[in-house]
Parts: structure tokens; C-alpha cells; sequence
């Protein structure tokens, strides 16, 4: 049997990136997807279809996790269509750059909304139907920014992922007695838009050099490294783990911390 099986995810953020390799592989797993965006329906849409040409089932679901009731919606559409939910993996995310002299509040505020509120927005209407069932997975995906990188520029987005490292254990915390488990995935530097928008194919090419020569492995991830996880944390498999935080980089804070 496929590990996930029978089972109902929400990933978020899902429309491209980590969380689009994360909605394929679970449904390749077995489980049943509502793929979420905020504005990328095209790219929602195509996630759906490859989900489909494959033979799996899913759905598209416009909301902006910042706001709760757009997540209760979803949620209650996810219910009444697939029965119940199993699975929720907090991934939608965003980052703009920013140091404390240079730090814009609107921006920060907006990035906690989406970063923070979200993740609590998405996992208070999911455990109450996990708790109901006595049968849940959470997975949130933080950074290690939210560890401690000297990646310039991410001072307001650690914050943000600092924050999940801490819900993460309280979520587990509070939510444990009911047979929910919750869990994180902090990845290290991914290709994925959030990092080559706005670069030329040779910025990229420089990026990447430079990101690989900071990590043990010498390369940098791909969504797929952090999906590959992700299935292993959602699935029955690791259902003796919770408030853990699984760092996937590639070694690369061992390696800044074992640098000269
Ligand atoms: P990405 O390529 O920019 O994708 C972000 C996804 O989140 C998109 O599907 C986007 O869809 C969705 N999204 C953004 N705001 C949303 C909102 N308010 N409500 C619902 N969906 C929203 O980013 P990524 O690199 O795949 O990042 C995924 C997660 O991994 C994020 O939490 C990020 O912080 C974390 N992460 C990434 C890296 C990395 O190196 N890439 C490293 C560490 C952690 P729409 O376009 O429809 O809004």
C-alpha cells in the first residue's frame, strides 16, 4: 500500500515550487490534493491536470491563508467534497528583503500575515476536524533562516520563520493527547521562483555556485528534496515524531558552523 493512501491533504502555496512537488508526490502517494493559491490559477490549474493525468484526484482552491475565513471556506469545501481532511501542510509563504535599518513595517506586517497568520489560520481549521477524527498531520515549512543564517537581507522573513519553529512545538504540544502529530521542515537554499525571480540566467548561474560552495553537499535543493520528507512526515511512518524540525539543507548550517 502507498504510504498516504486513502488519505486527504491541503497543501498550501501549492500552485508552484516546494509546495506544487509537494502536492505531486503526495498524490502519487495515494493522497487526495486541494492544491491552494492566492493568485496563481493558471499554475494551480496545470498542478490539478498533472495530478489527474497521473490517476490521482484533486481539486484548485483560491485563499489567501492570511485570511481566516477564506480558509474556512476551503476547508469546508475540502470536507464536502473529499469527506474529511487527514493532512495540512503549511507552506505558503513569502519573503522580502529587508535589515533592521532598513526594515519597512507594511512589509514586515504583511509577511507575518502571510508567513505566521497563516500557518495558524490553516492549522486552527484543520485540527478541529483532525481532533474530531483523533487523526491528523500537520507539516510546516519554516527555514533556516528561522535558525540563524548570515544570509543578508532576511531579517524580517527569519522572524517570521522563527515563529514557526515555536508554533510548531505548541501546535504538537496542544494537539498530541488527540492523535494529531505536527512537524517541521526547514529548508536551506531552494530552487524555486522565490529565489530566481528577477534574475538573469547568469545571476542564477552565479547564485547557485555561491549557495552550492556554502553547503556541505556542494549544491543547492530542489523542491523535490523537500517533498521526499515531506511524505515520510505525513505519512504513518512517522507517527511516533511531533514539534520536531527537520533541517534540509544540505549541510550547509553544520558547515557554517564548522567554518573558520
Ligand atoms: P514560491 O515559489 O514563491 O511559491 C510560493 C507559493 O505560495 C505560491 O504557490 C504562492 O501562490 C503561494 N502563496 C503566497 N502567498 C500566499 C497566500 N497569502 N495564500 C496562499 N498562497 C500563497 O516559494 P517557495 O520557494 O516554493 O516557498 C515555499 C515555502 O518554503 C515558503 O514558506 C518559503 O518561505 C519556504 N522556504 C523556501 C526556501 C527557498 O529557498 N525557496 C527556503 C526556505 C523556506 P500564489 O502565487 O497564488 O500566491
Amino acid at each position: 500500500m502507498k504510504p498516504l493512501e486513502g488519505k486527504v491533504a491541503l497543501v498550501t502555496g501549492a500552485s508552484r515550487g516546494i509546495g506544487r512537488a509537494i502536492a505531486l508526490r503526495f498524490a502519487s502517494e495515494g493522497a487526495r490534493i486541494c492544491v491552494n493559491y492566492s493568485q496563481s490559477m493558471n499554475s494551480a490549474e496545470v498542478v490539478v491536470k498533472e495530478i489527474e493525468d497521473s490517476g490521482g484526484e484533486a481539486i484548485a482552491r483560491k485563499a489567501n491563508v492570511a485570511n481566516y475565513n477564506e480558509v474556512a471556506d476551503m476547508v469546508a469545501i475540502i470536507v464536502k467534497k473529499f469527506g474529511t481532511i487527514h493532512i495540512l501542510v503549511n507552506n505558503a509563504g513569502m519573503s522580502i528583503p529587508g535589515d533592521l535599518l532598513s526594515m519597512n513595517e507594511a512589509q514586515l506586517l504583511e509577511m507575518f500575515r502571510v508567513n505566521v497568520l497563516g500557518t495558524i489560520n490553516c492549522s486552527k481549521v484543520a485540527a478541529r476536524q483532525m481532533v474530531d477524527q483523533r487523526y491528523g498531520k500537520i507539516v510546516n515549512i519554516g527555514s533556516i533562516a528561522g535558525i540563524g543564517t548570515n544570509f543578508p537581507g532576511t531579517t524580517p522573513y527569519a522572524s517570521t520563520k522563527a515563529s514557526i519553529l515555536v508554533l510548531t512545538k505548541r501546535f504538537a504540544l496542544e494537539l498530541g493527547p488527540s492523535g494529531v502529530n505536527v512537524n517541521s521542515i526547514l529548508p536551506g537554499f531552494i530552487e524555486t521562483e522565490m529565489n530566481t525571480r528577477g534574475k538573469t540566467k547568469e545571476e542564477w548561474s552565479n547564485k547557485t555556485k555561491e549557495m552550492s560552495e556554502k553547503a556541505m553537499l556542494r549544491r543547492i535543493g530542489q523542491p523535490q528534496d523537500i517533498a521526499n520528507a515531506a511524505v515520510f512526515l505525513a505519512s504513518d511512518e512517522a507517527s511516533f515524531i511531533t514539534g520536531q524540525s527537520l533541517v534540509i539543507d544540505g549541510g550547509r548550517l553544520d558547515f557554517l558552523s564548522h567554518s573558520g
